[in-house]
């Protein structure tokens, strides 16, 4: 990669503008005003530009082509929402205005709480978690509160070994303890190792539905009621809510709260961090302890309501929640109405089982269950017979346009392929990856240690990821000292 940084470009005395040269500003008292300008680089506004365009064509991005990461959904996000999102009145509203005069924004948020509350079959919510992470730690918050409050604040949280790592972490963050439940054979909960991990020390049990491995929890019922009949909560993993949308609701499952990822399912294109949004939704019974304020809705007028405060876990994000993503899922639920978000659910798991059945006589297929939105496939044959592993895969998927899928993860499947395609990619481009796939397993069979410096055709080939993740190097150069900046 020989892109240089934008400081190695720069030559004094070059610049790329024509403003004229400030001479103190009327409103920054001179006191406070710098004497010594920022430390900028010089560049000719042709060679920013150029310099800009250059980089933006470097990574991947859904904009070259497909991005079919299992469980982090990288779906195609309408171009006009972000024109929206990007409207004068919307990106300049400040966290302090009154709210008399931010009606129009408080309506957006509460009707998208009270469509999150619809789709998921909920009776309240909190829109301030800013990422799926962030969701379940104010639900894990709300659940020891709500122990708490009953007397017992238990200490156990059970995740499915399916489960995604943020769940773990999460309850690991809390305080709790987790103790993980094994898959049965067809990947899913087995009702019979709950029973044996069920006590009334346990606070809840966190699921994914259909888990990671696109397979569909079919025994809630059973499920719902040995967790409630202990006093546990049931939380549920909505981060992707691609395969269930119209089709089956978390509350009517049994679950007392689920998070959603709105920057996965309902448009916000993310990656390596963010923007996101994470709301939670609620039964009823938690709704006390709902971080403060709700958005409420009175005789026509809507206001931040801080009458839960008393019992409320508090804040958990500065304001009132990421907004330009929020306003962004609420486009895409209005654009798309209950009817087109079932058909976007109808489209993700026609697309996943289409390019399941394309691909999968090349791998081993870990679980015979149907999936749904997403699917799971291992290498592990490749790797015995030809010492190609899902690594090499993953890379060599790279050179044909495609971005590699999610891999070695869940961490029930060894040389795990997580595949995702969303219902964004024509039937033509799922059958392009699936072309790309055939190729890469003929290269393997033919030429094997050829894919182990896969990809050939990228900016950067193989990083050395080990090094890369233990060895932060957090600055690219050394800027002059801060004194010397003003
Ligand atoms: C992405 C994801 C999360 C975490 O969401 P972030 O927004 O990345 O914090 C949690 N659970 C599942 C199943 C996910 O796919």
């Amino acid at each position: 990669m020989s892109e240089k940084l934008i400081f190695e470009i720069s030559k004094a005395g070059r610049s790329g503008s024509f403003v004229p040269e400030c001479t103190g500003s009327p409103y920054i008292p001179e006191d406070y005003s710098r004497k010594i300008p920022p430390r900028l680089p010089s560049v000719p506004e042709n060679e920013v530009v150029r310099h800009y365009v250059r980089l933006s064509s470097l990574n991947h991005g859904l904009d070259n082509g497909m991005y079919p990461l299992g469980s982090c959904t990288m779906k195609f996000n309408p171009k006009v929402n972000e024109k929206i999102a990007g409207i004068d009145k919307f990106l300049n509203i400040h966290p302090y205005q009154d709210e008399t005069t931010i009606q129009g924004a408080l309506r957006i948020l509460h009707e998208l709480g009270e469509d999150l509350k619809s789709l998921s079959g909920m009776d309240g919510i909190t829109l301030q978690p800013a990422a799926g992470a962030h969701g379940e730690l104010t639900g894990l918050l709300m659940c020891r509160a709500y122990h708490t409050n009953k007397g017992n604040p238990r200490q156990k949280i059970l995740v499915p070994d399916s489960s995604h790592g943020t769940n773990p972490a999460t309850a690991a963050m809390c305080g709790y303890k987790v103790v993980t439940l094994h898959s049965n054979s067809e990947g899913r909960i087995d009702p019979d190792i709950l029973k044996k991990n069920m006590d009334d020390n346990v606070a809840a049990l966190m699921i994914t539905n259909p888990n990671t491995l696109g397979i569909f929890e079919d025994k809630m019922e059973e499920i719902a009621e040995i967790v409630h009949g202990s006093g546990g909560l049931l939380y549920y993993d909505g981060a992707n809510m691609n395969a269930v949308m119209g089709y089956a609701r978390p509350g009517d499952m049994g679950f007392d709260m689920v998070h959603f990822n709105l920057h996965k399912t309902f448009s916000t294109p993310h990656g390596t961090g963010g923007p996101g949004a994470g709301p939670v939704a609620v039964k009823r019974d938690i709704v006390p302890f709902l971080p403060y304020p709700v958005i409420g809705l009175e005789n026509n007028r809507y206001f931040f309501d801080y009458s839960g405060k008393e019992t409320s876990i508090g804040k958990m994000r500065a304001f009132y929640g990421n907004f330009l993503v929020l306003l962004k899922a609420y486009l895409f639920i209005r654009a798309n109405g209950f009817a087109g978000l079932k058909k976007v659910s109808e489209l993700a798991v026609l697309n996943a089982n289409y390019l399941k059945k394309k691909i999968s006589h090349n791998f081993i297929t870990p679980y015979k269950s149907d999936t749904l939105h997403e699917f799971v496939l291992s290498a592990q044959n490749i790797k015995k017979e030809f010492g190609v592993n899902t690594l090499d895969i993953s890379k060599r998927i790279l050179d044909f346009g495609i971005h590699a899928p999610t891999i070695y993860f869940p961490l029930v499947v060894k040389e795990a392929l997580m595949i995702e395609p969303t219902e964004t990619e024509t039937k033509e481009n799922l059958d392009y990856f699936a072309d790309v796939l055939e190729t890469i397993v003929s290269e393997a069979e033919e030429e094997p240690s050829g894919l182990h410096d896969a990809p050939f055709t990228t900016p950067v080939s193989r990083p050395d990821e080990v090094r890369a993740n233990r060895k932060l190097v957090l600055k690219a150069f050394s800027l002059p000292k801060e004194e010397d900046q003003g």
